[in-house]
């Protein structure tokens, strides 16, 4: 059994998170492969390491001294040493550093020893190996990870070792270390789970899991106990923002259960994402799996006499979306008239051009566009094949008084999507949530 264990950066905080770090390694010998974040936030106003590592760089870069900031991030981590009893030659490492930062360093290189230096002290406490991921992280020139040999070397590397592997980086190709984007020693940790095969990647946060929906919104949402990877991808699309978005491509290739928990509440068992759940057996029956939404689009309709008999028209108003490089994101129909839901952001600066240009091509009856639009998505495997739920979900709406602008539903049944106004966004999300779950 292996368990390939990724800490985030409020899990690396101080010394009292390295304790509980070392008590979840120690209390399962499976977890033999731990991968780590930089220091982070220690409290709101507190700084996570890699943003100043960043504004080291800054300065440099500037010709600004720095001295500051380095100091802020060498207390940082001599105070974690000693406060965890640690002879870890901090120091020394300290040193070399700025003498390279003296000779010149890039900026990939300079903040990813947040996760260098996180990831030594790390290991000094588990008594486990530092395994370093330029190592075995090998990017391609063209950026993206070169998986085949990320995996061999991993595999060389860890073999019936106890290893403590930084995370957020690797190395090109001639050998300069890269970083991965914000966020990502979620990667790493995938990265390592699926070249070792293992049972489980379990990542660790400050939250019990990935919650129904988001508790700005909704008080006290419950967390998931089980979601799968389809319905993670639809509620993070819509929003629900829980992992870096390419963590679960290298586990879920692999078939590998991933699950999100919580350092603060290790007995919580957090939200176990899998491929799919033999539900029977469950004592949960609740129909959906989450809510989440997004505000900000806005739906450009085109109607015309005997649209619906055209059989490019569809095709050529995509491609004016197409060509200004807004994809489109939902696209409810009428008998006479096509939606195109996009992003009002992507939109705005060519909205206009693309106006115009259906104007031209289609010669519509007329052409409107509705603004200020939310969509929100009720996520859940259960809802397949259940009539009803939909029926419950208008009616739900309606007696609260929200005006649905615009529903989509695919007939995979995974989601029930609507466009509301956004006036309505918030009491949306309550509704659906007060309805299913409570
Ligand atoms: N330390 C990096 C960041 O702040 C990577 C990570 O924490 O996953 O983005």
């Amino acid at each position: 059994m292996l368990k390939v264990v990724k800490f985030g950066g409020s899990s690396m905080a101080d010394a009292a998170q390295f304790a509980k770090v070392r008590d979840i390694v120690h209390s399962d010998p499976a977890r033999r492969v731990v991968v780590v974040s930089a220091a982070g936030k220690r409290d709101a106003k507190d700084h996570k390491l890699t943003d100043l590592l960043y504004l080291c760089h800054a300065h440099l870069q500037y010709g600004v001294s720095c001295d500051g900031v380095f100091q802020m991030i060498a207390e940082r981590y001599l105070g974690i040493r000693d406060a965890c009893g640690l002879k870890t030659d901090i120091e020394g490492e300290l040193e070399a550093l700025r003498a390279q930062m003296e000779r010149g360093i890039s900026q990939d290189e300079l903040v990813s020893r947040g996760e260098y230096f996180s990831a030594l002290l790390m290991a000094d406490y588990l008594g486990f190996d530092f395994l370093d991921a330029k190592l075995w992280v090998k990017f391609r020139f063209d950026g993206a990870i070169d998986k085949d040999a990320s995996y061999e070397a991993l595999q060389k590397l860890a073999q019936g070792r106890s290893v403590v592997i930084p995370g957020f980086y690797g190395v090109t190709p001639d050998g300069h270390i890269r970083t991965l984007t914000r966020g990502g020693s979620d990667i790493t940790g995938a990265l390592a789970a699926a070249a070792l095969d293992a049972d489980v990647y379990e990542n660790w946060t400050d939250v019990s899991g990935i919650l129904m929906a988001d508790p700005r919104i909704v008080a006290d949402p419950l967390p998931i106990e089980r979601i799968t990877y389809n319905e993670l991808r639809e509620l993070s699309f819509v929003g629900a923002q829980v992992l870096h978005e390419g963590t679960v491509f290298p586990v879920r290739e692999k078939n590998i259960p991933l699950n999100i928990r919580n350092t603060n509440e290790p007995e919580h068992p957090g939200t176990l994402i899998m491929e799919s759940f033999d539900d029977s057996d469950e004592a949960d029956r609740r129909l959906i799996t989450g809510v989440a939404g997004k505000k900000n689009y806005s739906i450009v309709t085109v109607a015309k006499n005997g649209l619906s008999s055209s059989v490019s028209a569809f095709r050529q108003i995509a491609e004016i979306f197409e060509n200004h490089g807004v994809n489109v994101e939902y696209a409810p129909s009428g008998v006479d008239s096509l939606s195109f839901v996009v992003s009002s952001e992507k939109a705005a600066p060519c909205l206009y051009a693309i106006l115009g240009e259906v104007q031209k091509s289609t010669r519509p009856d007329s052409l409107k566009v509705t603004e200020n639009i939310s969509i929100v998505a009720v996520v859940g495997r259960r809802m397949v094949f259940q009539p009803g739920v939909s029926g419950k979900l208008f009616a739900a709406l309606g007696k609260n008084d929200i005006n649905i602008r615009m529903i989509s539903q695919g007939p995979d049944e995974l989601n029930i999507i609507v466009g509301v106004d956004t006036k309505d966004f918030e009491s949306t999300i309550r509704v659906l949530y007060n309805s299913f779950v409570k």
